[in-house]
């Protein structure tokens, strides 16, 4: 089983000049991959692949006299810039990802660099090849191998390491019968970021507001300054930290919050889909982006994964909101300001959302089910006081 790491480190002068370098030789060796490939395409009509074509470059290219400098990086690094590169097209020839052609790196985003000989980590240090040991915050020590470490600068030249560990130790085998009490069925809303099967609602917390709406006034800053001003590098650089202290706060919390529906639950259900659908109404991106309930099933799947449990994702299920989930009763239309409503038929009482968490589990278990999984009677369904969760 694998287990990652990210610590913040912190490169002498020296260490950073190299690092910096280092970042340069793994992102050129990115840009003229895609520039070879898309030109070779443009006029011969010949698609190349990063993986083998690029990739065989490399050797050339370092005995080179123009590129002979590609040699001071690790070069492992610039192999996998490779196979980073073939990734972003395996992304866009596939349909179902929808990604975009490949862009080019710039110098001016965040910088990342891959190794995976020659890695150790210490008591407090780092070591990749060609230079010696950074320092680093280590938190608490990983049991296992280390099989790699990816160094990144983020746009406020912040350095960290994501280390990745081999725990030689087997994934617990998938739990085969489920009680139906520890099955939870987890909606996105717009005013929550989750409402579950259960009843229970969780907003994004104040910090995460607070840090978005200080994004906002930065970047309205921005767009006040001139271009090719110096205050407008200034504010360009406000701009990047605000991104980045939103994305650490929200990386946070929705730690916190998965780890916890994990821990409590054996399966959890989500509708995946349904929020690239949503993302076609522009009005609806802003709260589903803030809410970025993607980035959630991820850290869901991996926890759930650690401990045999389950992460099950159903299709857009679109009537999840409109269909009654006591009787089945489908409502034709509904729109979306309407938060509760009472069933035609059997006259149960609605909340919206947490009606629509309660299909989802249910298709859930039906998948489950399917898949030849067993699941405990799950006690009929608990009558939801509304219980909005403080973050
Ligand atoms: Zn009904």
């Amino acid at each position: 089983m694998l287990k990652a790491a990210k610590i913040r480190i912190y490169p002498t002068t020296e260490q950073a000049a190299f690092l910096n370098r280092q970042f340069g030789s793994v992102r050129f060796v990115y840009n003229t991959g895609l520039r070879i490939m898309s030109h070779r395409y443009k006029r011969h009509g010949q698609s190349l692949n990063a993986k083998h074509d690029i990739k065989k470059l490399l050797p050339v290219a370092k005995k080179s006299r123009q590129y002979g400098w590609l040699k001071d990086a690790d070069s492992m690094a610039l192999q996998q810039s490779c196979i980073n590169l073939d990734q972003a097209f395996q992304r866009f020839f596939d349909p179902k990802q929808k990604a975009g052609y490949p862009r080019f790196k710039s110098k001016r985003g965040k910088q990342s660099s891959y190794h995976c000989v020659g890695v150790k980590v210490g008591d407090g240090w780092i070591k990749v090849p060609k230079l010696g040991p950074i320092k680093a915050k280590v938190h608490r020590k990983v049991e296992g191998r280390l099989k790699s470490i990816t160094l990144t600068r983020t746009v406020t030249g912040k350095h960290y390491a994501s280390l990745l560990f081999d725990i030689e130790q087997a994934a617990p085998e998938p739990i085969q019968s489920v009680e139906g009490s520890k099955v939870i069925g987890l909606d996105v809303g717009l005013s929550h970021l989750t409402i579950d099967s259960n009843g229970r609602k969780t907003a994004n917390p104040r910090f995460l507001k607070q840090a978005q709406q200080n994004l906002k006034r930065k970047q309205q800053a921005l767009s006040r300054t001139k271009k090719g001003s110096a205050n407008r590098a200034k504010a360009r650089l406000l701009v990047a930290k605000a991104h980045e202290r939103l994305a650490n706060a929200r990386h946070d919390f929705q730690h916190k919050l998965s780890r916890q529906i994990v821990d409590d639950n054996q399966v959890v259900i989500v509708e995946t889909l349904k929020v690239r659908n949503m993302m076609k109404n522009a009005r609806l991106a802003k709260h589903i982006g803030d809410a970025s309930w993607h980035a959630l099933t991820v850290k869901l799947h991996y926890k759930a994964k650690e401990q045999g449990k389950h992460l099950v994702k159903i299709d857009p299920w679109f009537a999840s909101s409109k269909t009654c989930h006591a009787c089945q009763y489908k409502v034709d239309e509904m729109a979306l300001s309407i938060r509760s409503w009472e069933c035609p038929t059997c006259h149960t009482q609605h909340d919206r959302d947490i009606n629509a968490a309660l299909n989802i589990k249910h298709q859930g278990i039906i998948q489950l089910k399917a898949e030849g999984l067993s699941v405990s009677a799950h006690g009929g369904l608990r009558k939801s006081g509304m219980s909005p969760a403080a973050a």
